[in-house]
């Protein structure tokens, strides 16, 4: 068995580790020159964590991550809607990460390139076409200015590239661009002073109007972390977005700027925070329709290529780590490509569509809506707006079917909130 994979991101690269890990032979394929350490902070959850802890990746996660400790939502003056624990504090075996993208990606890109050789990455190789036959695939890549560089052979094909992947787009060619909800995302990191626990992770508004605020790793001083936002605002009605959705794009300030004041949280000056950040990049929301099937044949579709959903809950790299450890067990297995491809499908599409579906209420942020719909000025006790057992009802729903519900259910502090 001979894998070969586009896309050298969170879930290609481990897709790449878990199958040298089974003993099948794999390439991955990026289109960048370089991989580097792109994007800001996402979340990874305990189920994905428990993966790369199995790739003893943990301590080096741990050298560039932070164990998140608790999930705090609020509505947009800051007063408290649900506080939970999280990770092991949740009573999981394994940590919740608050992490740099780029830097998550980093530590798995590092430990192909040490157990897999140099020679199994190829960066600076666009997907350009692939066609399978009776016996393998075969993909065909080229250079940033068009000229072909190389092509490849294998059993299998995944396309684990991403948003935009050209693997999904030649399965569906009439699928169109993804869907905007009208929604933008600005995001940005910057040194600033801890607040709460120095891992607490603050989540205030809902899809109207939402500031997420959260630290991800060391800054240049100990009490001043490395610390992550994003503002979440609805801006239009959806359909095309103003500009075409790229995770690199830079923000402007004066887009921003207008919306920074309907945010007061207790804990830190959120538009100072903000407004110190020298650079930030915006995000349209865009997600799309879940599909009816991703194998086909030798080929099929992992991450966010499968599967783009909003990057609410924390899945966007939770479940693409997920789907390469199906993946993996199941090219193991030793059955024909065609039916471990299959295989995987069946075990990871219906969960990850449930998820997209799920992602465009709000995920477990769905249960701010909820209270801000019933109370939109605020109020001077939760319970009277939402019993605990309603708000509870809203934010486990949502764990349970994104598959990471166990401990937590038991563990939380939301009663205290
Ligand atoms: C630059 C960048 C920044 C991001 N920043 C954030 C962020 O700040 N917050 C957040 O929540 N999510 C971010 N994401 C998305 C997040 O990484 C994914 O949701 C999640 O990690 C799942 O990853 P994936 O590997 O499926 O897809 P991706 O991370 O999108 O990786 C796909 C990879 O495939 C490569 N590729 C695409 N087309 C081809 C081709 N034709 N041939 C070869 N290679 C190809 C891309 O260059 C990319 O490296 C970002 C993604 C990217 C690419």
């Amino acid at each position: 068995m001979k894998a070969i994979i586009i896309g050298g991101g969170v879930g290609g690269l481990t897709t790449a580790l878990m199958l040298h890990n089974r003993g099948i032979d794999c390439e991955v394929y990026e289109q960048a020159d370089v991989v580097r350490e792109l994007g800001v902070g996402i979340n990874t959850l305990p189920h994905a964590i428990k993966e790369l802890a199995d790739l003893g990746l943990l301590p080096r996660l741990d050298a560039v991550g932070i164990r998140t400790h608790e999930l705090i939502y609020t509505n947009r003056f800051g007063q408290e809607i649900w506080r939970e624990p999280r990770g092991l504090d949740a009573g999981y075996d394994v940590p919740q990460f608050s992490i740099h993208r780029g830097k998550l990606q980093n530590v798995i890109y590092q430990a192909v390139r040490s157990r897999l050789g140099e020679s199994r990455i190829h960066t600076g190789h666009r997907l350009g076409s692939f066609a399978q036959d009776e016996s393998g695939v075969t993909a065909y890549f080229f250079d940033r200015n068009g000229s072909h560089r190389a092509t490849a052979r294998g059993d299998v094909l995944i396309g684990a590239d991403g948003i935009h992947s050209l693997v999904r787009e030649t399965l569906y060619p009439n699928e169109g661009s993804a869907r905007w909800n009208g929604s933008m995302l600005w995001r940005g990191a910057i040194d600033w002073p801890k607040f709460l626990t120095g891992r607490s992770m603050v989540i205030a508004g809902g899809m109207a109007a939402k500031l997420v605020v959260y630290p991800i790793g060391e800054g240049a001083h100990e009490d001043r972390p490395l610390t992550n936002w994003a503002v979440l605002v609805k801006i239009g009605e959806g359909g095309t977005p103003p500009r075409k959705e790229d995770w690199s794009r830079p923000g402007r300030f004066e887009d921003l700027m207008p919306h920074t004041q309907r945010f007061r949280i207790p804990y830190v000056d959120a538009k100072a925070l903000i407004e110190s950040t020298p650079e930030f990049w915006e995000y349209p929301m865009c997600d799309r329709d879940p599909l009816p099937r991703w194998s086909h044949g030798r080929v099929t579709l992992l991450g966010d290529a499968a599967h783009p959903m909003y990057p609410v809950g924390s899945n966007g790299a939770s479940q693409a780590i997920l789907d390469a450890r199906a993946l993996a067990d199941r090219l193991r297995d030793g059955e024909h490509a065609y039916h471990a491809l299959w295989a995987y499908e069946q075990e990871r599409l219906p969960m990850t569509a449930q998820i997209v579906r799920m992602n465009r209420k709000g995920g477990p942020e769905g249960v701010i809506d909820a209270v801000e719909e019933r109370a939109p000025d605020g109020f001077d006790n939760i319970d009277e707006v939402l019993s605990f057992e309603q708000r509870k009802a809203i934010v486990r729903g949502y764990a349970s079917s994104a598959g990471f519900a166990q401990a937590q259910v038991n563990k939380t502090a939301g009663k205290a909130a």
